[in-house]
């Protein structure tokens, strides 16, 4: 079986777009980053001024790019999105910055990827609003300064420990995003369904929900998987029956894992005698990334209860024996 993609495909970002909330109010779930973001946005706006710079961290697809889109369409200022790998050169960051208008929000994804050069010309620009760049080479290089308006740096990343602790200082707002419930992802699924003209009930709704790892961008990407399977093998329409039948033929469990997450909970399990594995072990073990592990699998099945870390590396906990029907060996502790 081909991996799912962790983050979205060309193609998916536009159907992404297509159901991705525009404002607050429809941001659904996260109630204490959504409270916290109406005071600070409200506030700023009372003020006349740009918000604070914002970090947003939290595994891919709990939205955090959605956030920073939110963010720009409350404030009513423009938004430009780059990514930290794209921004090479420092002058790639001044070019952008320097086209920007007051009060309007710069977009960093993944701004722990930030060369450390790029990352240097942030700090006075974040602090100061002030560009400094060396223009030339050699002995007829020289340093120029340029005032930059005020504006609102919004970076996302999935690890708040992998900034550098000076860039961190220096977001005066730091959002962390959970993992969805159930019934946030249910009504997440209905508006998208909605959105996208599929006929589904409440079983149906609830059934994507459960499956989606608590995170909206597989409950929308199963969803559309879903409708292909009830439009070809049954009249469109999506209830319990046909999105549980769809979402197995996807290899989608009943606890919303992936073939990933059972190969590592295996894995943990057969070669590692349940643990304690360091990271780099388990990834040589089941040939995935570190980044993956650490990012997108481990996150989920922690917050599930089927890992736990320790200081001697990760241990898979009683509920994973029981997931897979295998006994638990008895260390006689
Ligand atoms: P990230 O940037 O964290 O990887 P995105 O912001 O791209 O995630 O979110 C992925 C998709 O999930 C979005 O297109 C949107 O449709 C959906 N989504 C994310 N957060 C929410 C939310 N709070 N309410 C409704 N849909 C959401």
């Amino acid at each position: 079986i081909a991996p799912e993609p962790i983050g979205p495909t060309g193609q998916e970002d536009q159907h992404d777009r297509a159901v991705r909330p525009k404002s607050l109010a429809d941001y659904v779930g996260q109630p204490v980053v959504r409270e916290q973001m109406e005071i600070f946005i409200q506030a700023a706006k009372l003020r006349g001024e740009a918000l604070d710079h914002t970090l947003v961290f939290g595994p891919p697809g709990l939205g955090k790019t959605t956030l920073a889109n939110i963010i720009a369409a409350e404030m009513g200022v423009a938004i430009k999105t780059t990514s930290g790998p794209v921004l090479e050169k420092a002058g790639d960051l001044a070019a952008l910055m320097t086209n920007l208008e007051p009060g309007d929000v710069l977009f960093i994804d993944e701004i722990h990827r930030l060369s450390p050069h790029v990352e240097e010309v942030l700090y006075p620009a974040m602090e100061d609003y002030q560009l400094d760049i060396m223009i030339g080479e050699g002995p007829a290089a020289r340093s120029i300064k340029l005032d930059l308006p005020p504006f609102t740096l919004v970076g996302a990343t999935t690890r708040a420990g992998l900034l550098t602790s000076p860039l961190r200082d220096r977001f005066g707002i730091v959002q962390r995003l959970e993992f969805y419930s159930v019934e946030d992802l249910t009504s997440i699924v209905r508006r998208s369904a909605r959105l996208m003209g599929v006929e589904m009930d409440e079983g149906g709704a609830l059934e994507v929900a459960r499956r989606s790892r608590g995170t909206p961008r597989i409950a929308n990407r199963l969803l559309r998987r879903v409708r292909d399977y009830a439009e070809v093998k049954g009249d469109g329409s999506v209830g319990v029956e046909i999105a549980d039948l769809a979402l197995n033929m996807l290899n989608v469990d009943a606890r919303g894992f992936d073939h990933l997450d059972r190969r590592m909970l295996l894995a943990m399990i057969e070669k590692f005698d349940g643990g304690p594995v360091g990271v780099d072990s388990l990834a040589a073990a089941i040939s995935e990334e570190r980044d993956t592990i650490e990012d997108v699998l481990e996150p989920f099945l922690i917050q599930q209860g089927y890992i736990t870390r320790t200081p001697r590396g990760r241990v898979v906990t009683a509920l994973a024996y029981e997931h897979f029907g295998v006994p638990k060996p008895d260390r006689g502790v």
